[in-house]
């Protein structure tokens, strides 16, 4: 199937959308049927059938069967925000005494949710590769999980490589796909059990959608949507599943434009004197590169780059000079964004996690790159040696 089909027509043209150009927002919270018996039958198969809208609904079936077909997976399940599917995804493959490896960096809440779960018996330890997961893994490691490429650092992870290993020690294999989005990366066909990812960055790609999903294979699936899905009660809305089929719709077109204007504003700041390191994997100089070639068809416009500086307010005063660049959290939107953990991270966190005080994180929107870059020629005229 054709990326670009998925995300235009796919499941679009069943006879419940009669013809309309965008498919209807199912806005009820349950279905009703015709005898006691039916809603029986419909609750004893609640995956499958529509009951009540914490569990399943029309709209966001669609969204689910688009997002599976984009990743290659059998099945995929939506939830309220990507941290929603992270800890359902996490909390349905392991029990207490369980351990878990995380491999390279991930998200911080990630981090968070897997300390929150030692109160029920579940450990994890961080590893930086492969030899690391060697001496790590313990007769209770039961799961794999990474990203790649990896939080703040973008260090690129070889997929397939990692799955192999995994497999050869029984473990199961989660990774994070928010960076890429399907259209550039497909982990399922490189050995991933399952993949998770927060649709509030690129797949929505308008600032207006706070969503997540999970996809895989309906073995792991299916559980989860019956048990973590109910329970948790982070069910996506059938109004933000409206917002993840029109996100879907421009999908391969934003992401060409953001790579295309992301590697411009990456290679601009690629020596340039105040800055010591960009960290990119699309760039040639980035030890990721060759990886990232064979596992992934582009770059998405999410980089960081390293000031040459030891000074938080000189980091600050870079950031406060951007006029283009807004200052914020989250990425992936139309709108050009800068932070630094520096300055929005407790101090204490981001030496541990061996972030540099002049890391600064770009998310590249679809301003003109020249725009952008002259911006950001200008912030720079006052940084390190350059002051
Ligand atoms: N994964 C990554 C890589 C993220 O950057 C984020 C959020 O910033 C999440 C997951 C969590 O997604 P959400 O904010 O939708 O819960």
């Amino acid at each position: 199937m054709d990326d670009e089909w998925i995300c235009g027509r796919m499941g679009e043209d069943e006879p419940w959308v009669l013809g309309a150009v965008n498919p209807p927002v199912f806005e009820n919270s349950l279905f009703t049927f015709a005898t006691a018996e039916e809603l029986g039958a419909a609750i004893r198969d609640e995956d499958e059938r529509y009951v009540y809208w914490r569990g399943t609904n029309p709209t966001v079936d669609l969204a689910q069967r688009k997002l599976a077909a984009l990743e290659r997976g059998e099945r995929a399940k939506c939830f309220g925000s990507g941290m929603g599917a992270i800890a359902a995804t996490i909390s349905s493959l392991v029990q207490a005494g369980d351990h878990v490896l995380v491999l390279g960096a991930v998200y911080g809440p990630t981090t968070q949710f897997l300390r929150y779960l030692e109160k029920f018996g579940v450990t994890h330890t961080h590893v930086s590769d492969l030899a690391g997961c060697d001496s790590a893994i313990r007769p209770s490691t039961r799961l794999l999980y990474f990203e790649s490429p990896s939080y703040m650092a973008y260090a690129v992870v070889d997929i397939a490589e990692v799955t192999a290993w995994a497999r050869e020690h029984g473990l199961v294999t989660v990774m994070d796909n928010t960076w890429s989005t399907p259209i550039f990366q497909k982990p399922l066909t490189m050995g991933v059990d399952l993949v998770v990812h927060s649709l509030s960055k690129y797949v929505g790609g308008h600032s207006d959608l706070v969503g997540g999903v999970v996809v895989g294979p309906s073995r792991l699936i299916r559980p989860l949507a019956l048990t973590e899905y109910q329970l948790y009660g982070a069910a996506m809305s059938p109004h933000d599943a409206a917002k993840v089929i029109k996100g879907l719709r421009t999908l391969p077109v934003r992401m060409a434009a953001h790579q295309e204007r992301g590697l411009a504003v990456a290679e601009f700041l690629n020596g340039h004197p105040a800055v010591r390191s960009v960290n990119h994997p699309g760039l040639p100089s980035h030890p990721g590169h060759a990886t990232a070639l064979r596992q992934m068809s582009g770059f998405s416009s999410l980089f960081s780059l390293v000031l040459d500086t030891e000074s938080r307010e000189e980091v600050g005063g870079f950031l406060n000079k951007l006029r283009h660049f807004r200052i914020g959290v989250s990425w992936g939107g139309f709108e050009s964004l800068v932070n630094a953990p520096a300055l929005s991270t407790e101090e204490s966190v981001r030496a541990t996690m061996g972030i540099p005080v002049g890391l600064v994180r770009l998310s590249v929107g679809l301003e003109p790159a020249d725009t952008l870059i002259k911006d950001l020629g200008l912030a720079l005229e006052g940084v390190g040696r350059l002051a």
